[in-house]
């Protein structure tokens, strides 16, 4: 957003300002190859001044509080920020300490995340030495961002340790909240395929009360039980506490937006982007990128004062990693969940639709190029942010 403000905006009459608490930009969706030593730390990690425009501000520090009603950010450092227009793009955060002994005397010895670098790092090094067990994937609760990267997980887990030649010395279980392996119907279907053919085992409707350290288990609320020898856990994903403190979001300190225009529900001049917003669509990188086309043409209408008539549609899209150097390819929005077909190109491709492929693959893992060459500068790519029916089909046999 700053980079494409920046071209718009006259800087006689703008100050861009952008603040963030952290010098480093994570490309998180890379953070799934760290356990496997796929990627290393130096390629998910650069400097965020790279990526910013000269003349914007930046200011790294924590947000302490907003403070819609006068326009105002207050920081960490002790400095009022006055803004007549905000865009709020604080992500969300890993919770463990939302359930009870999740990050007690196991976490990061036994117990791991793969949603930070800390975590993904550390059970790169549980992996160098792990003689194998009970591998269990939980997903706490819903929603998490992006919901198909622990499935990426498991598939990835799977070929890992075929390679490593102990696979039949692992048992791999996902244990999840939800009654099948993804939320939208189709692909759950297709994936729950994916996982039976490769062994791994699924616990459905299994809502975590609390993880007993000394005896390895989890525990559902009601008294559900799985054994564990290495817990993968993707706890409780939130809106940052800063939104708490400033009583702009909901009880997951999400900030509730309007679908379409991506404009705050409580105040006119302060929009939400990312895996900030309260919204239903996924929580993943292609859809902040989709809203941020959504989010410049109806900043300029509100600087012009003008009604906001651009509409963000839910487009959502995501390549996953099936193993074995293949991987498939979904592409849905509020309206319509991932079809099987073609993309973009109808009939050709060279993406598959819901299809394991070895070009999903190379797609999946030539995307980093593209999110540090094009994504993150903002340049204008040929791409409609919203999503299309052209190259998908409805299959007949599903839902029957
Ligand atoms: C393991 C994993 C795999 C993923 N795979 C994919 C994928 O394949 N495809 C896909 O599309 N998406 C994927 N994602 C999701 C994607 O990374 C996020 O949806 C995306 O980064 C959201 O962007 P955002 O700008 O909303 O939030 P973020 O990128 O999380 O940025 C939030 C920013 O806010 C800053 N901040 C937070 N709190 C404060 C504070 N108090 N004060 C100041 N600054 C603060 C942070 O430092 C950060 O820079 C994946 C995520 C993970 C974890």
């Amino acid at each position: 957003m700053l980079n494409k403000l920046n071209k718009a905006l006259n800087p006689k009459e703008w100050d861009l300002v952008i603040v963030d608490q952290d010098e480093t930009h994570y490309y998180q969706p890379g953070f799934l190859f760290l356990p496997f030593g796929i990627y290393q730390k130096e390629d998910v990690e650069k400097p965020k001044i790279n990526f910013f425009p000269k003349n914007a501000r930046f200011i790294v520090s924590g947000i302490e509080q907003i403070v819609p009603d006068e326009n105002k950010v207050l920081l960490e450092n002790g400095e009022a920020l006055e803004y007549t227009f905000l865009i709020i793009a604080t992500g969300t955060e890993i919770r463990p300490d939302e359930i009870e002994g999740l990050n007690g005397d196991l976490w990061h010895k036994k117990i791991f995340d793969f949603y930070t670098i800390e975590g993904a790092l550390a059970l790169a090094n549980f992996f160098q030495t792990w003689e194998g067990g009970k591998l269990v994937l939980n997903i706490a609760e819903m929603p998490i961002k992006c919901p198909v990267a622990p499935l990426e997980f498991l598939f990835l887990a799977d070929d890992y340790f075929k390679k490593r030649n102990m696979r039949d010395k692992v048992d791999i279980t996902l244990v999840t909240p939800l009654d099948a392996a993804f939320t939208k119907p189709i692909a759950a279907h297709e994936l729950g395929n994916f996982m039976q053919e490769k062994g791994i085992n699924i616990v459905t409707d299994f809502s975590i009360g609390r993880v007993e350290n000394e005896e390895n288990k989890i525990i559902s609320w009601d008294e559900q039980e799985v054994e564990f020898d290495l817990l993968v856990s993707v706890p409780t994903n939130m809106g940052i506490e800063a939104i708490a403190r400033s009583n702009m979001g909901d009880e997951l300190n999400f900030i509730p937006t309007n679908k379409h225009t991506l404009q705050s529900d409580g105040w006119e001049n302060v929009f939400v982007i990312g895996d900030a917003t309260n919204l239903s669509s996924s929580k993943a990188g292609s859809v902040a990128h989709f809203q941020a086309d959504i989010l410049f043409d109806n900043l300029l209408s509100a600087i012009d004062g003008k009604p906001l008539e651009a509409s963000f549609d839910g487009h959502a899209n995501c390549f996953i990693e099936s193993g074995d150097g293949k991987g498939l390819l979904i592409d849905f929005n509020y309206e319509t969940e991932p079809l099987p077909g073609k993309f973009p190109i109808p009939g050709v491709g060279p993406f598959s639709l819901l299809k394991e492929s070895r070009m999903n693959h190379l797609g999946k893992m030539g995307f980093r190029w593209f999110y540090w060459n094009m994504l993150i500068k903002g340049k204008n790519l040929p791409m409609d942010p919203h999503m299309t029916m052209t190259g998908k089909y409805v299959p007949e046999t599903e839902h029957a």
